[in-house]
């Protein structure tokens, strides 16, 4: 059986970053990969600006309560109509361009004033003092936004100051979602004996969502193959990626593998070396990514954590970076006995350690409520102290 590393090579190897498209400043944007080089078309700023409100001088002109002529008075967004003299001054306020003449500036603080012509200077700048100088952020021609920067608000800023409304980026990957098996209804619905409410689909979708993918819920798939078939099909023509959660055992009642081959969608691999979730199915029809996820609700969890979400970052132009596992310490002792390597629900504390929390297994999505990370534990007997240093691998990152 594949173990998770090689599993999640055969994924990778299978997801193509998507054509790049066009993308606008708004916030449906945020998280997008932009595809290409943005540059200036200014000067940052564009004038040597004024970064307080107070005089503008020529620092040799200052000697400890010299007593200046004030020449105009000049706030932010417009220009100085003088140029600052021997024995002169000008007003100004913060963001307001530089008279010529002038190489300082003085804050209002060290200053007296009492008539709007003259102004006492109490304090002897250096030369440049309170000057953010001209294109200091930026000279219009340079490269401010490389290729392969996310949309962050920062991003948004910068774009914007540039001039950039529009740009070209990578398109969010359009994910369909089915749930599958007689038992379920949706969430609305008060469950009748025998059957149980559908929480992977909500789940999957805010995770398709977090994950930079746009999701696209297709319903409940009862266990019956044309009614699989059909909602296959649609995920199959409208979507990048189609991820089932259930069905993909081996019972009689788990049609996903049947169907997935009918539809003619090749399968990579149907089992990972991992719990929970080992059942796991990964095939591809041309460029589309199938994911079949067992039912159990951690199991789907875990498997679209491990699996779907890189491939997600790779379709959406993301560089990946390994899995992101990291080695913490544990804050108090754990012990485990498991068959195959395991991902236990845990979450990180403010001091950079980790702790397992309480979890029964797959179907406890209970646990997943506090967790943030899980523990990476290798199979057989395990018996940490706190302190000891564990495997962790984290899932509630954000870009
Ligand atoms: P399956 O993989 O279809 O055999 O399902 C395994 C277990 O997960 C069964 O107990 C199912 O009832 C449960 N299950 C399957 N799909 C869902 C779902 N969408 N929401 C909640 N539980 C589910
Ligand atoms: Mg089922």
């Amino acid at each position: 059986m594949l173990d998770v590393a090689a599993a999640r090579e055969i994924v990778l190897k299978h997801a193509k970053r998507l054509p790049r498209d066009f993308t606008a400043l708004m916030s449906s944007s945020l998280g997008q990969v932009i595809a290409a080089d943005v540059a200036s078309d200014v000067d940052s700023p564009p004038f040597d600006k004024s970064l307080m409100d107070g005089y503008a001088v020529r620092a040799a002109d200052v000697t400890p309560n010299v007593e200046l002529t004030v020449i105009e008075e000049i706030p932010a967004g417009k220009l100085p109509t003088k140029a600052v003299g021997r024995g002169e001054a000008a007003r100004l306020f913060t963001g307001a361009p530089i008279p010529d003449g002038a190489d300082a500036v003085v804050m209002r603080e060290k200053t007296d004033s009492s008539s709007l012509t003259t102004v006492v200077v109490r304090e002897v700048p250096t030369v440049g003092q309170f000057v953010l100088p001209r294109a200091t952020e930026m000279k219009a021609g340079d490269v401010v936004i490389p290729a392969g920067t996310v949309m962050t608000p920062a991003a948004f800023g910068l774009l914007a100051s540039v001039g950039r409304t529009t740009v070209a980026a990578y398109p969010f990957p359009r994910v369909s979602i089915i749930a599958t098996g007689d038992e379920l209804v949706e969430p609305l619905k008060k469950p009748k004996p025998g059957q149980i409410r559908n929480s992977n689909g909500p789940m999957l979708v805010a995770q398709t969502t977090r994950a930079g993918g746009l999701p696209r819920y297709i319903g409940i798939a009862t266990d019956r193959a044309e009614v699989l078939r059909s909602f296959v099909n649609e995920g199959l023509i409208t979507s990048h990626v189609v991820v089932l959660a259930g069905g993909v055992s081996a019972g009689d009642f788990d049609l996903v593998p049947k169907v997935l081959a009918g539809l003619g969608v090749t399968a990579h691999f149907h089992h990972v070396r991992m719990k929970p979730g080992k059942p796991l199915l990964f095939g591809t029809k041309g460029d589309t990514l199938v994911f079949g996820l067992p039912g159990n609700p951690v199991s789907s969890f875990v498997g679209f954590e491990l699996f779907v979400k890189p491939a997600l970052r790779v379709l959406g132009g993301h560089v990946d970076r390994g899995p992101g596992v990291q080695r913490l310490a544990l804050s108090e002792p754990f012990r485990a006995n498991n068959n195959r390597p395991t991902y236990h629900p845990a979450r990180r504390t403010a001091d950079g350690r980790a702790c397992g929390l309480p979890w029964f297994g797959s179907p406890d999505l209970r646990a997943l409520l506090e967790a943030d990370s899980f523990l990476v534990l290798p199979p057989g007997e395990v018996n940490y102290a706190a302190g000891d240093a564990v495997d962790v691998l984290p899932f509630a990152t954000t870009e």
